[in-house]
């Protein structure tokens, strides 16, 4: 599976990944802070990698930055739930244990396998 985003070019650097947004073309001091330089050096400095967008010059709409970070809390959350329901199943010796069991198992087999993967692929 291929994690796409619609990227759009920093607006703080205009799709260039350095920051010129001080005075004469300097970056500014948010960025140097960004690029943790002491702040003895954060004046003055040209073409520091922009802090908005990490370098690359693209940004992600923030509503896919959000989905992104809400997909990892829902899957947590299932995970959860379908544990508590397989647990009270087992709790309650419900006939219908062993195909819960199955049901989540294979729930949570897919769902962490799918996000163990996209991470490992992404790094
Ligand atoms: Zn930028
Ligand atoms: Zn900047």
């Amino acid at each position: 599976m291929e994690v796409v985003s619609n990227l759009y070019d920093c607006k703080h650097c205009a799709g260039s990944g350095t920051c010129a947004n001080g005075k004469d073309l300097e970056s500014c001091l948010a960025c140097a802070k960004r690029n943790e330089l002491p702040f003895w050096r954060q004046r003055g400095q040209f073409g520091l990698m922009c802090g908005s967008c990490g370098g690359i010059g693209k940004a992600e709409p923030l509503t896919e930055r959000m989905n992104k970070r809400i997909a990892p809390l829902l899957a947590i959350f299932l995970i959860i739930f379908l544990l508590a329901i397989v647990a009270l199943a087992a709790f309650l010796n419900n006939k219908h244990f062993s195909e819960l069991l199955a049901f989540g198992s294979a729930i949570i087999g897919s769902v962490s396998g799918y996000y163990f993967s996209s991470r490992h692929n992404r790094s």
